[in-house]
């Protein structure tokens, strides 16, 4: 994005503070510059040229799970984390470069490969699993992981090979599985063509005890409330009271483990209060949050009050 079009976005914000109600990060930190709000005041100054784009701001800009949930509320549908992306792509350190590459990222995801799936596809149709599960077909990764450290050159590349996959004209359907994959490819810039082949279609399987249903952030509310028609018609089905953030946001936990620590904790309370048994969720980093909620949870419990 050019600086005339990020000033032109930023420049959107009526500073409604909309945005204070549903982002998890200022539920915990609870001060202006971990505000979508505030960081669009901080990066105009440094438009304006009357901030320097310092550690402080890089800092803040980083204090962000990328979740999106300050665009679904956004007023004026300001897209923060693709503005976020902008700055950081422009301000990466050699070293931040080299760990935000695709050979790091493949790296940190090779332990996931256990969880690798055979699927018989239908002939025409494609399953857009998501890193975690593997790549069965010749698309790459959604980009999301990209976008979210500021490679923006990563995240182009990936994204025009996937439109260019997407685009065979023998490919009728593509499935996703995983919410925050769906999301991200729908919001590429995608001929009408395209958008018609995608399909969310999450693997939930209903179990026959209390369970309940973990939102991720990343799936729109009309998916959501899809699943949640799905969801109702079993009789085992409590919903949450508020669906919020598992913290984990990506490898987010890995930079910020109390914040994280924190949202996990709140959500296993809100799971505990339901009676559920089970959890259910369709996203592979919210159900690895999640577990990690359960086998951790009850020790840390034992010594954090919140
Ligand atoms: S919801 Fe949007 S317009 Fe309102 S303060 Fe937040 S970023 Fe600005
Ligand atoms: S993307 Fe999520 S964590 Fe980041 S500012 Fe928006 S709501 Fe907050």
């Amino acid at each position: 994005m050019e600086a005339n079009h990020l000033k032109e976005n930023l420049r959107k914000c009526s500073r409604c503070a909309i945005c204070a109600e549903v982002c998890p990060i200022f539920h915990i930190k609870k001060n202006e510059v971990s505000l979508t709000r505030g960081k669009f005041t901080q990066l105009l100054g440094v438009l304006n040229g009357d901030l320097k784009f310092s550690k402080k701001i890089k800092k803040n800009l980083n204090l962000c799970l990328n979740c999106g949930k300050c665009q679904s509320f956004c007023p004026s549908n300001i897209d923060a984390v693709k503005i976020f992306a902008n700055f950081k792509y422009k301000n990466l350190s050699k070293l931040e470069r080299f760990l935000s590459s695709e050979f790091i990222f493949k790296l940190k995801m090779l332990p996931f490969n256990v969880f690798k799936r055979k699927y018989k596809e239908k002939e025409g149709e494609i399953h857009f699993f998501g890193c975690i599960s593997s790549y069965k077909n010749d698309f790459k990764c959604c980009a999301m992981p990209y976008l979210s450290k500021g490679r923006l050159d990563v995240y182009e590349k990936l994204m025009t090979h996937n439109i260019k996959m997407a685009s065979d004209p023998k490919i009728k359907k593509i499935i996703f599985s995983c919410a925050t994959c769906y999301d991200t490819f729908k919001k590429y810039p995608l001929p009408r063509t395209i958008e018609e082949k995608l399909y969310f279609e999450p693997e939930l399987k209903i179990p026959n005890k209390p369970f309940t249903y973990h939102k991720p952030c990343h799936m729109s509310d009309e998916t959501y409330s899809k699943i949640n028609e799905t969801l109702k018609r079993s009789e085992n089905y409590i919903p949450l009271p508020a669906q919020e953030c598992c913290g984990f946001g990506g490898d987010f936990f890995l930079s910020h483990p109390i914040i994280t620590l924190k949202l996990m904790m709140k959500k296993r309370k809100q799971i505990k209060k339901t009676g559920a048994k089970k959890v259910l969720t369709s996203c592979p980093v919210c159900s690895f949050g999640l577990l990690a909620g359960k086998i951790l949870g009850g020790f840390i419990e034992a010594f954090y009050k919140e």
